[in-house]
């Protein structure tokens, strides 16, 4: 019933902050508490269908919906993997498509979302970064992905937790990552809690200083991959403007709330960034941060100029780690045999 024209001018109202639902009921001529009950029907009810909010007076549901609909993005593809994560393919409403993640482990079920279709950094491992940037993402479109991965899900599974680990750099598309990431903590919108919430990026300085004055209070985690200027440049361009010290830095001033650790990545990739003296440098460099590691050994793509390091290198790296009492886990990703995994995300442009 909605026609693309008409979508692309109409208000989402997954854009928009509970406050914000307020305001537009009052601006159709409703009391405030009607945009409650509108969040109510989006975040609680699930619905898709302005008609469907059947306490709302008709008037009021007919003018709502001549001006705005509620864009949770068609699912284009799902293809679950052997490990039990499955990769979702957005469609949205321009045809461009954005990829997700649900990733369930013992008890939790994780869904990596993508803030940009593409990607603009270029990091020389990985594979979204070869696409380069089509366009950012509205904050309601990295919503619709959460709505639209929960309405796959078999009654009674909920997801327990968010990764900004898609494609796109989320700091790169500040002002809809943060609203996205205020709609999912706000107990009137989906109402996760922010330590279950965990933002990740490329180490961009001004956007970790203004997310610092934010309030969110979700985690944040740095993709550092290297421990010398020298070899971070040559993998992660992003670092001719940002030197490690300047982003460490910025960590290092990042309010971090209280019991909260600090997530570092590290892709090991063969022969690069993998000796036991890289290890000890990275101790070095985290000192006075309350840090964890997280290892991801290289996942491979066609036309990739790195490789996996063999096992014992891998386990080396992090004993180094612990025996100096950082935090290290390897994560061994998910999804790598469906295209899933850290960095394996990319999609055909449209015809
Ligand atoms: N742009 C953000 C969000 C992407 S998160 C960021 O850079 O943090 C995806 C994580 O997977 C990042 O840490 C990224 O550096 C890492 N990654 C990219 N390609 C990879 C690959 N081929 N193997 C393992 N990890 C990779």
């Amino acid at each position: 019933m909605c026609y693309p024209s008409r979508r692309m001018s109409a208000i989402n109202l997954l854009d928009l902050l509970p406050t914000e639902l307020e305001s537009l009921a009052e601006t159709l001529g409703a009391p405030r508490y009607r945009g409650r009950q509108i969040g109510n029907w989006i975040y609680r009810k699930g619905v898709s269908e302005i008609d469907a909010m059947s306490d709302l007076p008709r008037d009021l549901r007919r003018s709502l919906d001549e001006r705005a609909f509620i864009g949770v993005p068609a699912i284009e593809r799902r293809t679950p993997s052997q490990d039990g994560s499955e990769k979702i393919v957005f469609r949205l409403d321009d045809g461009a498509r954005v990829q997700s993640v649900l990733m369930p482990d013992a008890d939790r079920l994780t869904l990596c979302v993508s803030t940009q279709v593409g990607c603009g950094f270029a990091c020389a491992f990985c594979y979204t970064g070869t696409m380069g940037l089509e366009r950012n993402l509205g904050a309601g479109e990295i919503v619709g992905q959460v709505l639209g991965a929960a309405r796959t899900l078999e009654p009674g599974r909920r997801l327990t937790h968010i990764v900004y680990m898609g494609m796109g750099e989320p700091l790169a598309n500040y002002q809809a990552t943060v609203t996205s990431l205020r709609l999912l903590t706000d107990p009137l919108a989906l109402g996760f809690s922010p330590r279950r919430v965990t933002v990740s990026t490329v180490g961009l300085v001004g956007g970790i200083e203004r997310l610092a004055k934010e309030n969110l209070r979700v985690n944040l985690a740095i993709s550092l991959h290297a421990t010398s200027n020298e070899i971070r440049d040559r993998i992660m361009p992003v670092n001719k403007g940002f030197a490690i010290e300047e982003l460490l830095a910025a960590c290092r001033r990042f309010p971090l709330p209280f019991r909260q650790r600090m997530t570092f990545e590290y892709v090991l990739l063969d022969g690069v960034n993998d000796r036991p003296e890289d290890a000890r440098r990275l101790v070095r460099l985290l000192k006075g941060i309350r840090a964890k590691v997280n290892l991801i050994p290289f996942n491979d793509w066609e036309g990739a100029d790195f490789a996996r390091p063999p096992l014992p290198r891998v386990l080396g790296f992090q004993s180094v780690l612990l025996e100096h009492g950082i935090t290290a886990t390897v994560r061994w990703s998910k999804g790598e045999d469906i295209g899933a995994a850290c960095g394996q995300l990319r999609e055909a442009v449209p015809a």
